[in-house]
C-alpha cells in the first residue's frame, strides 16, 4: 500500500545524522513510486515531487527533529497543501435556500450522498430538502425516497407514473417547493451515466442554470484510480463544480483519487463517504486524511509536540550545564514539565534508537506526579534547589511537611534527580540523542 511504501522509504532515513543530497534524492524517489502505484496523477506527483525535494534541501538542521522526523514533517505538509490544506465548508446562501447539486458518474454515491449530507445538514440545525432530478433510472427516485425516509428528511418527487418527467422542472419545482414550505437547504439528486457522456453533462448543466445553485458538489468514486483524473476533468468543462466529495473511502481505495483531483481541479474537497450506512460520512479534513495517507499519526503527534515544546536557548542552557554536572533540581523541574507537555514519552523513546532502557523508566512516568515534584522542589530553599546534596534528613523532614508530602516522596525525588543527572552526562557523553529537548543533538 501507499502507507507501507512510504514508511520503508523513510525507514532509510532513521540514523542518519543530516541529510545529503543523495539521502534526499533517494527517499523522493521511493515516495514517486509510492504515489503513481496509488494512482496519483502524473503531473500531480511531479510538482509533489519537486515540492518535497526543494523544502528538504533548503530545510536548515533542526534542533528539535531528526532528519528522518524532518523529512515525514516535509511530506506531511506537502500532502495536506496538496489536499487542499484549510478544511472548506459549505457556503450557505445569505437569503433564501442553499442550493447544493450533486453530480458525477452513475454509482458514485449521489444518491447514498443526498441522504448523508441531509442527516448531516439536519445535526447542523438546518432543515434540508432532497429533490429527485434523476429521471433517468427507473428505480433512481424510489431510492432517493427510501434514502430520505431514514435520513428522516422530507423529499420532493415528481409524481408517481410520471417517469417521463424533465430533470430541469422537477428541479425548479422542487426548489420552489423548498422555498413554500421554508426549507433552508435544497439537495438536487441528479443522473449519471456509467462513463463521461454528453448528453448528460448537458442535463446537468442545463439543471445548473435553472436553479442558480450555491454548491455543485462532484461525487466521485475514490477507487476509481487513474480515471478520476479525466472524469473530473469532464465535469469540469461540462459542469463546473465548487467542491468535490470522495466516496467510498472505506473501500481499498489507494488515495491516488484524493490527491489527484483536488490538483488537477483546483476544487476544495469538501466531504468524505466512508460508507454505506447513513451516518458512514463527514467534513472532508486534509490533515486527517494526509495522516491517513502517511499512516503515521502518532510519528506526527510527536513530532508537533517536539516542535512545540522546544526552545533552542533553553536547551542549550540545559545541556552546557549538564556537561558541566551543574544541573540543579530547578533545571530537572524545568525538564519534568517539559517531558509532561510533549505526553506519552514512552512512545517517543520507543521511536529513538538505542533507548530501551530509558524507556521503561518513562513507562512509569506519571504525568501527575509532575505537579507532586513540583510541589516538593518548591518547598526548598533556592540554596537547596542549587545544590541537592545539601539536602540532610532534618531538612527532608521539613520539605515534606511544606509540600503536603511524604518523606519517602522526597527521598524519591532526590535520589531520581541524582539517577538523572548522572544519565544525562552519560548522554552527554556519548553525543546525545535526537528529538529532545534539553538534550545536545
Ligand atoms: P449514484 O448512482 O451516484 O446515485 O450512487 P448510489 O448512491 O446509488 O451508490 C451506488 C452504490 O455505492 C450503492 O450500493 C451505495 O450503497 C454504495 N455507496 C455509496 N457511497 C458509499 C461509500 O462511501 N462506501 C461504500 N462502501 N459504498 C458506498
Ligand atoms: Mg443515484
Amino acid at each position: 500500500t501507499l502507507q507501507d511504501r512510504l514508511q520503508s522509504a523513510f525507514k532509510n532515513l532513521r540514523g542518519k545524522g543530516r541529510l545529503s543530497e543523495a539521502d534526499i534524492d533517494a527517499v523522493a524517489r521511493e515516495i514517486r513510486v509510492a504515489l503513481l502505484d496509488a494512482d496519483v496523477a502524473v503531473p500531480v506527483v511531479r510538482e509533489f515531487i519537486a515540492n518535497v525535494k526543494l523544502r528538504a534541501a533548503g530545510a536548515e538542521v533542526s534542533q528539535a527533529l531528526n532528519p528522518a522526523q524532518q523529512v515525514i514533517k516535509i511530506v506531511n505538509d506537502e500532502l495536506v497543501t496538496i489536499l487542499g490544506g484549510e478544511t472548506r465548508r459549505i457556503r450557505y446562501a445569505k437569503t433564501g435556500p442553499t442550493v447544493i447539486i450533486l453530480a458525477g458518474l452513475q454509482g458514485a454515491g449521489k444518491t447514498t450522498l443526498a441522504g448523508k449530507l441531509g442527516l448531516w445538514l439536519k445535526s447542523q440545525g438546518k432543515s434540508p430538502m432532497l429533490v429527485a432530478a434523476d429521471l433517468q433510472r427507473p428505480n433512481a427516485v424510489t431510492q432517493l425516497q427510501v434514502v430520505g425516509q431514514q435520513a428522516g428528511v422530507t423529499v420532493f418527487a415528481p409524481e408517481p407514473g410520471n417517469g417521463k418527467g424533465n430533470p430541469v422542472k422537477v428541479a425548479k419545482a422542487g426548489l420552489k417547493e423548498a422555498q413554500r414550505t421554508l426549507h433552508d437547504v435544497v439537495i438536487v439528486d441528479t443522473a449519471g451515466r456509467l462513463g463521461i457522456d454528453a448528453e448528460l453533462m448537458q442535463q446537468a448543466a442545463d439543471i445548473r442554470k435553472a436553479v442558480d445553485p450555491d454548491e455543485v458538489l462532484f461525487v466521485i468514486d475514490a477507487m476509481i484510480g487513474q480515471d478520476a483524473v479525466t472524469t473530473a476533468q469532464a465535469f469540469l468543462e461540462g459542469v463546473d463544480f465548487t467542491g468535490v466529495v470522495l466516496t467510498k473511502l472505506d473501500g481499498d481505495a489507494r488515495g491516488g483519487a484524493a490527491l489527484s483531483v483536488r490538483s488537477i481541479t483546483g476544487r476544495p474537497i469538501m466531504f468524505a463517504s466512508t460508507g454505506e450506512k447513513l451516518t458512514d460520512f463527514d467534513v472532508f479534513h486534509p490533515d486527517r486524511m494526509a495522516g491517513r495517507i502517511l499512516d503515521m499519526g502518532d510519528m506526527m503527534t510527536l513530532i508537533e509536540q517536539a516542535e512545540k515544546v522546544f526552545d533552542e536557548e533553553e536547551a542549550n542552557k540545559a545541556a552546557e550545564k549538564l556537561m558541566g554536572g551543574s544541573f540543579t533540581l530547578q533545571d530537572f523541574l524545568g525538564q519534568m514539565e517539559a517531558m509532561a507537555k510533549m505526553g506519552s514519552m514512552s512512545k517517543l523513546m520507543g521511536m529513538l534508537p538505542g533507548m530501551g532502557a530509558m524507556k521503561e523508566q518513562l513507562d512509569n512516568f506519571d504525568e501527575r506526579e509532575v505537579d507532586r515534584i513540583k510541589a516538593i522542589i518548591l518547598s526548598m530553599t533556592p540554596a537547596e534547589r542549587d545544590n541537592p546534596k545539601m539536602i540532610d534528613g532534618s531538612r527532608r523532614a521539613r520539605i515534606s511537611k511544606g509540600s503536603g508530602t511524604q518523606v519517602k516522596d522526597v527521598n524519591q525525588l532526590v535520589d531520581r534527580f541524582f539517577d538523572a543527572r548522572k544519565m544525562m552526562q552519560q548522554m552527554a557523553k556519548g553525543g546525545g540523542m535526537p528529538g529532545m529537548p534539553g538534550m545536545p543533538g
